[in-house]
């Protein structure tokens, strides 16, 4: 039996798991960060929280007798990708990273990118026309992800984030807890109901929270996006079917 590893919380790696438990001979095993206070829940064999670093995944990796690792983690979680790359090159494991792709501008999209959330609180308090002052921000980089944002004082955010989100806040803000996917209607309803000047997302890519790209385009909105943390140096699919049929490869 191939006991593999599926570093998840995405919705690629609810699929590959149930794509894997149909698969004899392979028994797939999900970690999750437990950042979430009802993750959606994978099929099989489940784990929640940190091993202790690269080190403590490497212990864990051999003490469960895991013979692969797939890193299927949000893009923007680059230190469990990199805990992976350290432990599975130490044990020999082959390791398979699935990443879904990045968004792309289109016609008609007014996208400014940035390298690290804090370019893009510093670009916010740069940004602003004789139409608007984008005072009022639409953000949506996650919970985790607010501090950079804190001292912008002269702007006013919604806030959206699947649980309550951590502080330091922005003082002028509303937070509005939500989980995705989201609708086109829905976004554009969003907007104009808070009067948004500016959206600001990670590039997180997905067709489950796409939306607001396409209803910031339709209200001719500028959008700053964040870019993705360097890709590491290992295998990459970008679809759960894609990695089965890499686990199917290394587990005969
Ligand atoms: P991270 O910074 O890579 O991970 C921090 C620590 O959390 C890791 O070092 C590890 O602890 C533990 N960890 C992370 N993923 C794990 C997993 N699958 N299983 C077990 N332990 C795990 O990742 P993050 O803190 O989860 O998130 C970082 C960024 O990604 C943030 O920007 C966040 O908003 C984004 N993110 C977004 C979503 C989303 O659905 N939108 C989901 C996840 C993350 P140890 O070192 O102790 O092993």
């Amino acid at each position: 039996m191939a006991r593999v590893l599926i570093l998840g919380g995405t919705s690629e790696a609810r699929a590959l798991a149930a794509l894997l438990v149909a698969l004899p001979g392979v028994e797939p095993v999900s970690s999750l960060a437990g950042r979430l206070a009802e993750p959606a829940r994978p099929e099989g064999e489940m784990r929640i929280g940190g091993f202790g670093g690269a080190t403590g995944l490497e212990r864990w990796l051999a003490a469960q007798t895991i013979t692969a690792v797939v890193d299927a983690t949000h893009p923007f979680a680059a230190t469990i990708s990199r805990s992976a790359a350290v432990a599975t090159s130490a044990l020999g494991l082959p390791l398979l990273v699935v990443r879904r792709p990045g968004w792309t501008e289109r016609d008609g999209d007014d996208w400014r990118r940035v390298p690290s959330l804090t370019a893009a609180a510093q670009l916010l308090t740069e940004l602003g026309s004789g139409r608007s002052q984008a005072e009022r921000v639409f953000l949506t980089t996650g919970r985790q992800d607010l501090a950079p944002f804190a001292s912008l004082a002269r702007h006013w955010f919604l806030i959206r984030s699947i649980d309550p989100p951590d502080e330091p806040l922005p003082a002028r803000h509303e937070v509005f807890l939500a989980r995705g996917p989201f609708t086109l209607d829905g976004e554009r309803a969003l907007m104009r109901q808070h009067r948004i000047d500016v959206l600001v997302t990670k590039d997180s890519g997905g067709a489950l929270t796409e939306a607001k790209l396409t209803a910031a385009r339709d209200l001719s909105l500028p959008v700053i996006v964040v870019d993705r943390p360097p890709a590491l140096d290992a295998p990459v699919v970008e679809t759960a079917n894609a990695a089965a049929e890499w686990v199917a490869s290394v587990a005969n």
